[in-house]
């Protein structure tokens, strides 16, 4: 069975395509820049990456390409084998705690959540819709990043705030790279055969998250309300005194766009480091000895650990602990870093386990008292399995 993963965003659209449930990828690729001058895609068969110019100025002109490729490169040679397509929704909010077959009244939900997730619920939307009116006899699925954090408590959940602001204006914590955090907690289960295993997850991408899992189920995480919050991040700031922001707004004549702005796009390791968001050219910074790079790592390295001694406590040990994503699963120094710090909980680094990138691996010595592993995550695989599950009843 054929089945497309798609990532909307507001400019672009990444796809995936799977044959059901062997999980083959047959083809991949992303469009950019739709609606800008200069839209282009590119796509990756069998390895080889193509890029191509392509007049896209919208989402349908996008669909549209890709059905044209899809054909052209012998994927597919009818619209209707492709079965089903799950689409990755940033914000579901406390509405869905699963991936859902889309209809109109999903769809209004999706939309409604805009005003918790303004740049991406409603690119979702525009992408649902345009695969509708493309592929209309494929099942839509949704697949949603917060609802793996449904499981968390009240007393984790909400903040400590007047709690009309929670039960008027839906203020509590959402959480993140839930497809994510639930992949690399499943595959734990399955290297430790351990059902219900207490995990701690490290999701270190550009965005950043931490999760504790007991038994399958997120306890806690360390994004909140919206993905600014916890980590030290590539250009978010994380975990703040948020007396902070009216104090800014007031000395520095800032509007709440500006703030917004600063927090998401100015701040983390780009603010820190005045060089780059990216954990690369940190690095570059520090064989340098740029003062400011050798801070923003050691600011880094501190966040991450202090949620993984706090998530230690919660959980009352941990069976592993796991880092995926671009700096979890490629930064070796960045592991170490981390893993040095843990001493105290009797983990051990091997250094020779730890000198790879991107593959799935144990980290740790055979002494350590806590395995740790790198598992490259697999969000679009997680998309399309959830996707053939719900088609397949
Ligand atoms: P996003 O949150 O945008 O999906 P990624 O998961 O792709 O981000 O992670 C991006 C981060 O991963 C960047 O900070 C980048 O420097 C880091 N990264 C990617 N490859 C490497 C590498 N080989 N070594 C160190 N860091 C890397």
């Amino acid at each position: 069975m054929k089945i497309l993963s798609v990532n909307a965003g507001s400019s672009s659209l990444k796809f995936q395509m799977y044959e059901m449930p062997e999980e083959k990828v047959l083809i991949s690729g992303v469009f950019e820049r739709i609606g800008i001058k200069g839209s282009c895609y590119t796509i990756k068969l069998n390895g080889e990456k193509t890029t191509k110019e392509a007049n896209l100025s919208d989402h349908k002109d996008a669909v549209k390409i890709l059905v044209d490729e899809l054909i052209a490169n012998k994927i597919i040679y009818d619209l209707n084998e492709i079965k089903g397509i799950g689409h990755r929704i940033v914000q579901g909010a406390d509405k869905f705690d699963r991936s859902v077959i889309i209809d109109d009244v999903v769809l209004k939900t999706i939309s409604d959540l805009s005003s918790l997730a303004p740049l991406h619920n409603p690119a979702a939307v525009i992408g649902i819709e345009a695969f509708k009116e493309m592929i209309p006899n494929a099942v839509a699925v949704a697949v949603f990043d917060t609802s793996f954090h449904q499981t968390m408590e009240e007393e984790t959940y909400l903040y400590a705030l007047p709690y009309e602001w929670y039960t008027d204006y839906q203020v509590r914590k959402y959480g993140a790279h839930g497809t994510s955090h639930k992949y690399v907690a499943n595959r734990l289960s399955e290297l430790l055969n351990k059902k219900d295993g207490k995990f701690i997850v490290c999701h270190l991408g550009n965005g950043g998250s931490i999760t504790a899992v007991k038994d399958g189920k997120c306890v806690d995480t360390s994004m909140g309300f919206t993905p600014n919050a916890g980590l030290v991040m590539g250009t978010r700031c994380g975990d703040i005194d948020a007396s902070i922001i009216p104090y800014m707004m007031e000395k520095a004549n800032m509007t709440p766009k500006d703030i917004d702005n600063a927090i998401n796009k100015q701040s983390g390791l780009l603010g820190i480091s005045g060089v780059s968001s990216d954990s690369r050219d940190i690095d570059e910074g520090i064989s340098e000895g740029n003062e400011r790079c050798i801070l923003a790592k050691k600011m880094f390295v501190r966040r991450v650990v202090d949620y993984i001694a706090k998530y230690y406590v919660l959980l009352n040990g941990a069976d592993a602990i796991a880092f995926t994503a671009g700096i979890g699963e490629n930064s070796i120094t960045m592991r170490k870093q981390i893993i040095e710090k843990l001493a105290i909980l009797g983990v051990e680094l091997d250094e020779e386990r730890n000198n790879v990138r991107g593959k799935e691996q144990l980290i740790t010595s055979n002494n350590s008292k806590i395995p740790c592993y790198i598992i490259p995550t697999d969000e679009e695989g997680m998309i399309a399995m959830d996707t053939y599950n719900l088609i397949e009843g």
